[in-house]
């Protein structure tokens, strides 16, 4: 026992210096880009795997059709990179090989397909997910998602942190074989303030005052009464006109289903795990996959994608061509906006209004009875005003 608790002991120690260290080289990565002035912005595009190289064909013809002056004038460039496939990372045993992550970090913002993980006992090697690889390289530390339901008044955009919580040390928590075991979750004070702030600056460039701040500090009381502190210091000192509500997960997990409360959210900011369980709670709200695009936004990267996987099955059945390109149409649409291209970004969800209303001329259903990803496409062209 004595040995154990010795062991465990030191691998704190490591743990701690490991995270102090991590926060050191956080404040130099959470610098933001300032995209109005690049020279060229470059969208660097992966496709994935399964259906991700034909929902992200169709969404590069949208970026082209939409940014096609600022394209040819030298603007902006949209880079393919080849190799974030299940067959190249199974084959270089890496989750982002080499060269593909040094093209990725010579782009400004990537727009990614989904990508398979492979499944442990499938004789490949475990590969950790490659999202989970890319945030983690490109220090994505907010995951945005915007859930918007009119006719239920609901307007809500979440800031889930990515990269601290439960997760950054998931797999590194310690055990006493059959007496206990022991994770650990880590939250500081640099990537608090940084979600809270990319939150709030969110709220005051889209006229939001609403900002919960989702925590469990009632029980969690260093990490989470942390953040929440943290949370409300920086809006008391630089964003004065915001109003704050302190709220606890299992409550809010209550008010996103009681239609008495929840049109009054607009913004929320919250750890990594809970905001991992309540996104996807607010996503199926919305309607479930295909509605909703996701961002992962750091610094000097951001990352956009579908919400949904790969879809195997769909290839499998040699019905891929007939994946429905909205999710990912969505994700193109917040990479506009956060690129300030906010007049092609609101084409885009208006002409996704119209395309995708119980009455559109196309409908696409996943299937051979409904319309192809590229005759939404080109149903989304000939509407785009
Ligand atoms: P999935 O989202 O791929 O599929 C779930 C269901 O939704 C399936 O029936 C599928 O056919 C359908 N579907 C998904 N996207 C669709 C689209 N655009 N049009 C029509 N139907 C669609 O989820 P899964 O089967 O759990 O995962 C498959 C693979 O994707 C796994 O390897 C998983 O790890 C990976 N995945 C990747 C990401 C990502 O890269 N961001 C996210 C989720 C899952």
């Amino acid at each position: 026992m004595d040995n154990y608790i010795k062991t465990a002991t030191e691998q704190f120690e490591t743990l701690l210096r490991e995270q102090v260290a991590r926060t050191e080289r956080m404040a130099e990565l959470s610098k933001p880009v300032d995209y109005a002035n690049l020279d060229t912005l470059v969208i660097g595009v992966c496709d994935g795997d399964g259906i991700g190289p034909i929902i992200c064909r169709e969404a590069v013809r949208v970026l082209e059709y939409l940014l096609k002056d600022k394209i040819a004038a030298g603007k902006v460039e949209i880079r393919r990179i080849e190799g974030l496939t299940l067959e190249n990372r199974i084959a270089k045993e890496k989750s982002i090989p080499d060269d593909v992550l040094a093209a990725i970090k010579e782009c400004h913002v990537l727009l990614k397909g989904p990508t398979t993980t492979p499944k442990g006992g499938t004789g490949a090697k475990e590969l950790e997910s490659a999202n989970v690889a890319l945030r983690r390289e490109l220090d994505l530390f907010a995951n945005v998602r915007p859930v918007c339901v009119p006719e239920l008044g609901i307007d809500w955009t979440f800031y889930r942190e990515n990269t601290e919580g439960e997760y950054v040390l998931g797999s590194r928590g310690v055990e006493i074989p059959d007496v206990l075991c022991c994770d650990f979750k880590v939250t500081t004070d640099l990537g608090t303030e940084r979600i809270a702030r990319a939150a709030y600056e969110f709220a005051r460039n889209n006229g939001k005052k609403n900002i919960s701040i989702v925590t469990k500090a009632n029980i969690m009381k260093k990490t989470d009464g942390k953040f929440a502190r943290i949370c409300r210091q920086l809006a008391e000192k630089e964003y004065p006109e915001l109003e704050l509500e302190d709220w606890y997960i299992d409550i809010m997990a209550a008010n996103l289903v009681n239609p008495a409360i929840r049109s009054k959210f607009e913004v929320f900011v919250l750890p990594n795990l809970y905001g991992d369980i309540i996104t996807d709670e607010a996503a199926q709200i919305q309607g479930g996959v295909g509605t909703a695009g996701s961002a992962n936004v750091g610094g000097r990267y951001a990352m956009f994608e579908a919400i949904h996987g790969s879809a195997p099955r769909m290839i499998e059945e040699g019905i891929g061509e007939y994946a429905n390109p909205s999710s990912i149409f969505k994700a193109v649409e917040m990479l506009l906006r956060h690129v300030g291209y906010a007049a092609e970004a609101e084409k885009l969800s208006e002409a996704m209004k119209i395309c995708t209303a119980d009455d559109a001329k196309v409908k696409v259903t996943g299937d051979r009875d409904g319309a192809t990803c590229a005759e939404f496409s080109d149903y989304l062209f000939a509407t785009i005003q």
